[in-house]
């Protein structure tokens, strides 16, 4: 399948534009079609410089390098492959022009000369009626010779499709299913604006023809454009693709996701530390099913998996919670060395000894089973590169059932247990025999004493186990800290 992206370049990708983006990979993958990547950059006036560059940074983040159309080079320079260029709509306005005279010779569009303030009018008497917005089409009634007269004067005038308002648009959309539209309210779109201009609707319906685009996956905010770009395709004779419109992305209270509740800019979620796997991941679920418990899905799986039929038509909430999920569960899958080498960097920056640590892998699996963001990394591992000493705020903790009078017992319990092991047989298993034999006399729980040997040693509420961090610390360390708490 032939598939294609079409952004406009009038700002920051959003990020349910990258979910459309990557359906659209998807199938062609799948296919082992061709996907595209088309500027739409018909509005000039919207448009943003650096938008385009940032569109092809996040498709080359997430993986999604486009077979042909817009992209970056070895050297990072944007260009343009691919044998139905060129690719940016501003580079073919003399092509859009052809092909809207050939609309207006074969009677399916007319020149209209209506003033803005003459449209202005009509809108605002078509309000008081409550009648739907649409142009009244006084310029259709016109005579011909007149209109050859204007125009020869030079009189500014746009194109419209002439819709048949007679015909019913119908046509099946892969998730939609089958939908029809009645002529009578689609509006006779303009086609080429005054400036001699194309707009969306005729270069994107010109454009996915000539570049044999199969299918067309894009927002459900399309929707009410499709049956005008369908009559188009009829009016040129040309068989029309196949249209997917993906639903909504919903804030958790089901309003639509904008700007205003949060981040929706593909690179905001770059920028706060999601690995590409885990954000595509979550994004694929966003309106699909697989059918299966499966949450987590690898790129290949989801290329196999993936499939039109099983995306829904309801908007999809876009719960961040599943996200931060999605991405500690892909932080876990990193290689545990891979994973020391991309946070060492980070330590060292506050913990300048982590550089010559040769413990550094062993502390750094330690919290690889608990981190969500790269960037926690040097907080999680401070204790280790520290002195800190623990308070009894921190150590008496109702919820771990330690209270303050049993802080002195517990501790001096631990020391005794961490006095009795040999320096040089200082390992996980010899601390948790130790402890095993040290609680057998005490009256009290085991929680209890892992719950203040946890804190003291790493003195956070949240860390990783009291034993690891033991080993990892080291006889003589340990017992300072155990002493030091000054109760
Ligand atoms: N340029 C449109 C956009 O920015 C493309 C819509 C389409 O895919 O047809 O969303």
């Amino acid at each position: 399948m032939r598939t294609r992206f079409a952004p406009s370049p009038t700002g920051f990708l959003h990020i349910g534009n990258l979910r459309t983006a990557f359906f659209a990979w998807l199938m062609a993958r799948k296919t082992n079609g061709s996907f595209a990547l088309r500027i739409e950059d018909t509005d000039r006036a919207r448009e943003v410089t650096g938008a385009v560059e940032s569109i092809l940074r996040v498709l080359a983040w997430a993986g999604m390098k486009p077979d042909e159309g817009v992209m970056p080079d070895d050297a990072g320079n944007i260009v343009e492959k691919g044998s139905h260029g060129p690719y940016i709509q501003s580079k073919r306005f003399d092509l859009y022009r052809t092909y809207a005279d050939q609309l207006l010779k074969d009677g399916h569009a007319y020149r209209c000369f209506c003033t803005p303030e003459r449209l202005d009018e009509m809108r605002k008497k078509q309000e008081k009626l409550r009648q739907a917005p649409m142009y009244d089409r006084t310029c259709l009634e016109l005579d011909p010779a007149e209109v050859e007269k204007r125009v020869a004067a030079g009189e500014k005038h746009v194109l419209r499709l002439k819709v048949p308002r007679e015909e019913t648009i119908a046509y099946e959309d892969k998730i939609y299913g089958p939908l029809s539209f009645k002529g009578h309210t689609v509006d006779d779109q303009v086609l080429l604006k005054s400036d001699g201009f194309p707009t969306y609707h005729l270069a994107n319906v010109v454009d996915d023809h000539l570049m044999e685009i199969d299918l067309v996956i894009r927002g459900e905010e399309w929707l009410s454009s499709t049956p005008k770009h369908l009559i188009l395709f009829k009016a040129f004779g040309w068989r029309p693709p196949q249209y997917a419109h993906v639903p909504l992305l919903l804030n958790p209270d089901r309003s639509k996701l904008s700007k205003r509740q949060g981040d929706v800019a593909a690179e905001d979620f770059i920028k706060k530390g999601y690995l590409p796997e885990a954000l595509m991941n979550f994004l694929a679920l966003l309106g699909w099913n697989p059918g299966t418990e499966q949450e987590l899905f690898t790129i290949t799986e989801l290329i196999e998996s993936f499939t039109l039929e099983r995306i829904h038509k309801s908007g999809a909430v876009f719960d961040l919670k599943k996200l931060d999920w999605i991405q500690g569960q892909w932080m876990r899958k990193i290689p545990a060395q891979d994973f020391a080498d991309r946070i060492r960097p980070l330590v060292t920056v506050k913990y300048p000894d982590a550089a010559n640590d040769s413990k550094f892998l062993q502390k750094a699996a330690l919290i690889q089973e608990r981190i969500t963001f790269f960037p926690e990394a040097p907080d999680m591992l401070g204790f280790f590169y520290t002195e800190p000493t623990a308070t009894m705020e921190l150590i008496a903790n109702p919820k771990q059932k330690v209270t303050e009078a049993d802080v002195p017992k517990i501790l001096g319990i631990l020391k005794t247990a961490v006095e009795s092991i040999d320096e040089k047989k200082w390992t996980k298993d010899a601390i948790v025999t130790a402890i095993d034999a040290a609680l057998a006399s005490s009256g009290l729980k085991k929680g209890q004493l892992l719950w203040v040997l946890r804190a003291s040693l790493t003195c956070r509420a949240y860390s990783p186990g009291a034993y690891e961090v033991a080993e990892i610390l080291g006889r003589e360390k340990a017992l300072l800290r155990l002493k030091k708490i000054g109760i």
